[in-house]
């Protein structure tokens, strides 16, 4: 028989490894299974990973760069003793006690399992994003507006996120356009209107960015019509993406209770419980709304202390 273990923690970014050194400090022993290198959705250390300097995550005065600080998260979790797998987690089975986590062909047996797997940002799927992401390029305007002072940035999108971003982008930049790949936003009525009326904010519409241009930092965009086809150059030094989010959800289809058409895990209000009692969740993979470093953390301590009184509550002893 395999051993049973208190926790999984299943996914690395700040929402996961939170969770493991609030478990690992409660004796709990977790095992976080932390992704793979190689792949964007099961990235260990998460979106932090993509960026380049975090000025907003209390406690680093002169900021950290993303990377850095998931590396000092991970350490602190490790100093307390929690086990760490670089493996993707390939299958579970939340359907009995104890719960299953397959990697490959090895199974891995929890009392509670904790899901924290993230999201990620929709990218338009250019070889130059690779490249610039962190450099000029963002998909977080909380996160990185306040690089781009005094300057001409673009956003792409014509939803909510992109007209609000746009909007917030205003408070640092001189001049924001929208670039949309349709004649009409899809953006609620109230954020379009708040968006014409500002005069900071531009349109380039039926427009599609087809490359960003630069080579260490974002000089300007390629940007088809596609009405006509004909190409044009726009100087930005910055370039927003808010196309959308995805929750990297697809391991727990069928298994765990999941918004129809976002596929966000649902959490009980005001706790990380999912709707299968001994399994929780916490950062990006259930949360649409804030998506900060800062969110993710906060919930992945309080998956934390759910999933330690949820087995205090359910112990033989
Ligand atoms: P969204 O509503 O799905 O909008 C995505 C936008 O990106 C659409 O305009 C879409 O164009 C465009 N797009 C998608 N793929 C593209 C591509 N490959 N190239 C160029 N453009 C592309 O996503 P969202 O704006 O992130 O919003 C997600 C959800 O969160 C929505 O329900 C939204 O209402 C909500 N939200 C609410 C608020 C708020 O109320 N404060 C703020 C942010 C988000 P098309 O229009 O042509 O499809």
């Amino acid at each position: 028989m395999s051993e049973v273990r208190e926790v999984i923690i299943i996914g690395s970014g700040p929402a996961g490894l939170t969770a493991a050194i609030y478990t690992a400090r409660a004796n709990l022993k977790p095992l976080l299974i932390e992704g793979e290198p190689s792949s964007t959705s099961d990235q260990p250390g998460g979106q932090l990973m993509l960026t380049t300097e975090v000025e907003n995550y209390p406690g680093f005065i002169d900021g950290i760069m993303g990377p850095e600080l998931m590396q000092n998260m991970r350490a602190q979790a490790a100093r307390f003793g929690t086990e760490i797998l670089t493996e993707k987690v390939t299958d579970v089975d939340f359907t009995e006690q104890p719960f299953k986590v397959r990697v490959g062909d090895r199974e891995y047996l929890a009392r509670t399992v904790i899901v924290s797997t993230g999201a990620q940002a929709l990218m338009l799927g250019l070889e130059a994003e690779q490249r610039l992401l962190g450099h000029g390029l963002s998909t977080c305007a909380t996160c990185d507006g306040f690089f781009f002072r005094g300057q001409e940035i673009a956003v792409v999108g014509g939803g909510d996120s992109a007209v609000e971003e746009a909007t917030f982008l205003t408070k640092f930049a001189d001049k924001v356009t929208i670039i949309h790949r349709r004649d009409e936003l899809r953006a609620s009525k109230i954020m379009q209107d708040r968006a014409f009326a500002n005069p900071k904010i531009d349109f380039l519409w039926n427009s599609q960015v087809t490359d960003i241009l630069g080579d260490e930092k974002v000089t300007g965009l390629t940007v088809k019509s596609t009405v006509d086809s004909s190409e044009s150059t726009l100087d930005v030094t910055g370039v927003f993406v808010a196309i959308g989010h995805r929750p990297n959800t697809d391991l727990f289809a069928g298994k765990l209770a999941m918004e129809q058409d976002t596929g966000y895990l649902i959490t009980k209000a005001d706790s990380a419980y999912t709707d299968v009692d001994g399994v929780f969740a916490c950062g990006d993979v259930q949360d649409h709304v804030y998506r900060q470093a800062i969110t993710a953390a906060g919930s992945g301590c309080m998956a934390a202390i759910d999933a330690e009184r949820w087995l205090e509550a359910n112990s033989d002893h």
